[in-house]
Formats: structure tokens, sequence, C-alpha cells
């Protein structure tokens, strides 16, 4: 696709900004990403940072195997080392009352096509991931789902966009979006205003505060997870672990780190300005023990790791738990991709293609009809966070 007259600015340095990017720039577009903080700074850095197919709504199958696809070759692409492993994917049945929701999910996915297989037994468990305990009644396993380095593959995708002639501008917050005749114009920034004929909007939880400056209406509601990191401990795990019932995923990073998160709660920003103090994310003790003795329970050798770190993660919830992925049929040139739910880390490398597809032709390769905004029209309410890790 010949993009070279496009002016292109976008909204937002995690992984769904940073991916767009990369496929503008070398699809031929003058680009500009304008991140307010770092690049990674928000999501894409507090992630688990799976990548998985397992587990995924049916809607969004095709789009994680896509991703998984573009995953496998990911580091060859960009020439840099994302941290990418193609591990697997484990979602235990602690107990004998879980083992139905995991053999349900396997039997729905392999209708879909996905390749996860019945782990029956704790024997057939262990003889994948050795260290688990004694008491994992069953899993799940899908080998063909991973994880990576999520700092690091946003770094990746920005520096990729930059040889391709991007500007990549960090610590520049976007304050107004430019619209004339029913057309993006460009952006408003605290450095000046940026001309484009073509904007889009992958702010994660800031994406609801962008679409009112344009009157447009995104139902995000925010949630909060805590998530523990240990210190480097030995090879333990190399899939990514979830559970039925989704109150905990963790996984080893590949530095030996374990990345653990859990329970999910209500969280509200501490002032209109929505501006983040240090302190105003946090996960509360009660939640930081839940993932430990979780982890505990089915990773036992963790109780000898040291807790290196704890921190929050926001989450960036729909009213269906599903993104919105659309040209807004409101305003010419306005990109929206956002609200991913929690399982956005994933789905990065093809939401940057289907972005640059939007803006290139106005159609999508990959089928995007769930993730249009106008399904929530009269839509109250908000799904329930899972992190499936
Ligand atoms: C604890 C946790 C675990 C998760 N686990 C997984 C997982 O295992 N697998 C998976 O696939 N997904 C997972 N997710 C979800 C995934 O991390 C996110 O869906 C994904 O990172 C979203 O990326 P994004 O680029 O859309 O948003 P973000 O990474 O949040 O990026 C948005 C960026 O926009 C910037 N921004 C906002 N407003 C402005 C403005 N006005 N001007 C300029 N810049 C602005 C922000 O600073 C931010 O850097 C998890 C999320 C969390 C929190």
């Amino acid at each position: 696709m010949d993009m070279s007259s496009r002016d292109v600015v976008i909204v937002g340095g995690g992984i769904s900004g940073a991916a767009a990017a990369y496929e503008l720039a070398r699809a031929g577009a003058s680009v500009t990403l304008v991140e307010k903080g770092a690049l990674a700074s928000m999501a894409s850095g507090w992630t688990l940072a799976g990548v998985r197919q397992s587990g995924r709504h049916p809607a969004e199958l095709p789009l994680a195997t896509a991703a998984v696809r573009r995953w496998e070759h990911l580091a060859d692409e960009l020439d840099s080392d994302v941290g990418y492993r193609q591990e697997g994917n484990l979602r235990l049945a602690r107990t004998a009352d879980e083992v139905p929701a995991i053999a349900n999910l396997v039997r729905g996915q392999r209708v879909q096509g996905l390749d996860v297989t019945f782990l029956d037994g704790n024997r057939a468990v262990r003889a994948v991931a050795p260290a688990l305990a004694e008491t994992i009644v069953a899993a799940s396993y899908c080998p063909s789902d991973g994880h990576a380095d999520p700092v690091a593959t946003v770094r990746a995708f920005a520096a990729a966009a930059r040889r391709h002639g991007a500007d990549i501008r960090t610590d520049t917050k976007v304050t107004g979006l430019d619209v004339a005749g029913g057309r993006v114009r460009g952006v408003q920034t605290a450095a000046g205003a940026i001309a484009a004929d073509a904007v889009v909007i992958a702010a994660g939880v800031h994406s609801d505060e962008l679409c009112t400056l344009v009157d447009l209406d995104l139902p995000i509601t925010i949630r909060l997870t805590g998530v523990v990191q240990t210190t480097p401990v030995p090879p333990l795990l190399r899939q990514v672990l979830g559970v039925a019932n989704a109150d905990f995923a963790g996984r080893q990073q590949v530095d030996g780190r374990l990345r653990m998160s859990g329970p999910i709660g209500e969280w509200r920003w501490p002032n209109s300005d929505r501006e983040l103090g240090a302190e105003d994310a946090l996960p509360s003790a009660q939640s930081v023990a839940a993932i430990l003795t979780r982890g505990i329970a089915v990773l036992p050798a963790l109780a000898q790791a040291g807790v290196a770190r704890v921190w929050a993660g926001l989450i960036d919830m729909t009213p269906d738990g599903l993104p919105v992925i659309e040209r807004a049929p409101e305003i010419d040139g306005l990109v929206i991709a956002a609200g991913f739910s929690g399982h956005g880390f994933c789905l990065g490398p093809v939401t940057g293609r289907i972005v640059c597809e939007l803006i290139a032709h106005g159609r999508s390769s990959l089928p995007i009809e769930a993730f249009r905004r106008a399904r929530f029209t009269g839509v109250e309410g908000t799904a329930k966070a899972e992190l499936l890790g």
C-alpha cells in the first residue's frame, strides 16, 4: 500500500500505538507518535505479557492466531530481541470442581480449530511442567501460546518505526484533537499543534477522554489488578499459567523472575485531570497476599523466591470485554484502537496492521465487525475482567 501522501498522528506509545507506527511508517506514511510519558509506561509495561490464543473469545481468536504467526518472526522482522518464547499456556484445574470449566474450554476451542489439549490428571500436567504442585488436577495446554518481554517489544516496534522515518515524541501529551468539516486535521499537544489527515487513538485507559474531546462516546471502565515480580530464580516454568476461574496468572520471565497477577478490583481516577501520582494506583496488601498464596499453591518453589517489586496494572474494560478497533464513522480520518480489556498485548502486532489497513483502504483483512463502537449504543455495565495470561 502506498501511503506516501498521508500524515498520521498516533496518540499513545504502548504496544498498539507503537505497532501502528511501525506498520504505517513502513507503508510510507509520514508518522508522528505522541506519548505523554515514556514508551510502554502504562498497560504495555504493567502487563503479564502472555501471548495466547487459548481462552480467547471467538471474535478475538482469528486476530490472536494471526498475531501468534507474526510473533513467531517478530524478532527477525524488527531486528531486535523481544524476549518471545513460544512455550505454551497451561490453564489449571486446582480442584475437581474446576475440571469441567477446563474440559469445556478445550472442547470449545478445538471446535474453533485451536490446537489445545486436555491434560487429565496430575501426572499428565507435571509431565509438561514438573515444578507444578502435586495438587493440580488437570489443565488445558496450548503449545503454540507463549510470552514476551513487553517493554522490549514496544521499544523494538518504535525503533523499527523510527528506521522507517517515524517521529516518536515521548513526554508530550495530546491535549486536543482538531476536527473541521467532519474530518480530523491533527492534534494539539503541550508542545504545539501537529497537522495530520489521520489520527489514531491508542491511548489505553485515557482513550475515552480523548474521544470525549470530539463528542464521541467510548465506554471504558477501569479495573485494577496487582502484579508481583520476584527476584530471579532457577528455571522452573516455561509455560504461562492461568487458572480455571482466572483469579491468578503467572509466568517466568527469560531473566528468571516470576511475574504474577491476581484478583481484579474496581478503581477510579483520583482527580478530574486524570494525572497519576506515584501512589494513586497501588495493589492492596490483600491482593498481593492473594497472588502469593495462590502462586505458592500452584508452584511451591515460589515460596523461596524474594519479592522484588509489586505494582498495579490498570485495565481499560469495555462493556463486553472486547476492544474497539474501527474507523470512527462520525469523523473522517479518526481511527480508534482501545479498550483491550486486559488482553491486548498478544494482539499488538495485528492491531498495528489493522490500523494501517483502516487508514490505507478503509477496511481490514481480518474480521473486526465485532469491534465497532456502535455495538455499545444503549448498553450499560462492564464485563467481568479476567486476566488469563
Ligand atoms: C496486569 C496486567 C496483565 C495483563 N496480561 C496480559 C496478557 O497476559 N496478555 C495480553 O495479551 N494482554 C495482557 N494485558 C493487557 C495488555 O497489557 C494491554 O491490553 C495492552 O498492553 C494495551 O496496549 P495499548 O497500547 O492499547 O495501551 P497502553 O499500553 O496503555 O498504551 C497507551 C499509551 O497512551 C499514552 N497516552 C494516554 N493518553 C495520552 C495523551 N493524551 N497523550 C499522549 N499519550 C497518551 C499512555 O501514556 C500509554 O503509554 C494485561 C494488562 C495488565 C494491566
